[in-house]
């Protein structure tokens, strides 16, 4: 069985620490006996980490948004794995759309960003995901599978209890337009063949794939009840501390 994996990216957001230990301590508090047996982590800035650790009090994990693949030298304005983990963080993001769009990353990028995190014992959310377009020319999978297979490539079978997949399809991230449960269903269990093929059905059946894109309160509990979506990936909603409280504990 997988265990539920809901998670927080906070993108470029909120704008001074004391929003940040607010917004961390408060979505902590929304966990309490009743919730389900989840996974909550939530992705930061770096420069509010350490804040956001010491507010959510080891309710939930907190993550970074992104790592530079190199150990160290000259990468101005870089941070290292070596650094986030030694502030505490296990789980990193890498390859998010806005990354591979707007900051120009490539799978070969992500792909050693992937191999650095987790040869450093870390673990590793990686993000694939098609545009408008692509989706309308039915190339989900397609798109995932190239994705998929270059983002994982040299990572091995036993170190795949560290890697989680969000599927976030470009056209539904922050537009309000979340793919219907039956869409991500289905681009999910197309991913999750892709892994059997990659590795083996085993392995894929043990991988949890997120599924982000305007997920709400609203329409998070028809997403978690489909059989191959293991949890979310939010953005907007996740710097509401109700709102991210009540996805947590969303209802199958
Ligand atoms: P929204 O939930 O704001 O659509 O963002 C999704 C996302 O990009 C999470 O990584």
């Amino acid at each position: 069985g997988r265990k539920p994996f809901i998670s927080g990216n906070w993108k470029l957001n909120p704008q001074t620490k004391e929003e940040a230990l607010t917004l961390a301590s408060g979505i902590a508090s929304s966990i309490n006996e009743n919730s389900p047996d989840v996974d909550v982590a939530l992705f930061v800035p770096y420069v509010f980490i350490e804040t956001a650790i010491s507010a959510v009090g080891g309710k939930l994990a907190v993550g970074a948004e992104g790592v530079c693949p190199h150990n160290s030298g000259a990468f101005t304005g870089g941070i290292s794995t070596s650094m986030v983990k030694s502030i505490g963080v296990n789980w990193v993001l890498a390859g998010h759309s806005e990354r591979r769009e707007i900051f120009g990353e490539t799978n070969d990028y992500i792909n050693a960003q992937c191999l650095k995190i987790i040869d450093d014992g870390m673990s590793v959310m990686l993000c694939i995901g098609e545009s408008l377009d692509e989706f309308e020319l039915d190339l989900a999978g397609s798109v995932c599978e190239v994705q998929l297979k270059k983002g994982l490539m040299g990572i091995r079978k036993e170190e795949l209890d560290r890697v989680a997949i969000a599927y976030e399809p470009i056209w539904a991230i922050g537009t309000g337009k979340v793919a219907t449960p039956e869409i991500a269903q289905s681009v999910h269990a197309k991913c999750r063949a892709i892994l059997a093929d990659m590795y083996d059905q085993e392995a894929a059946d043990e991988v949890r794939i997120l599924y982000g894109g305007s997920v709400t309160p609203e329409s998070v509990d028809d997403l978690m009840n489909q059989p191959d979506i293991d949890g979310a990936l939010v953005g907007g909603a996740s710097l509401d501390k109700d709102k991210f409280g009540r996805i947590i504990n969303f209802k199958t």
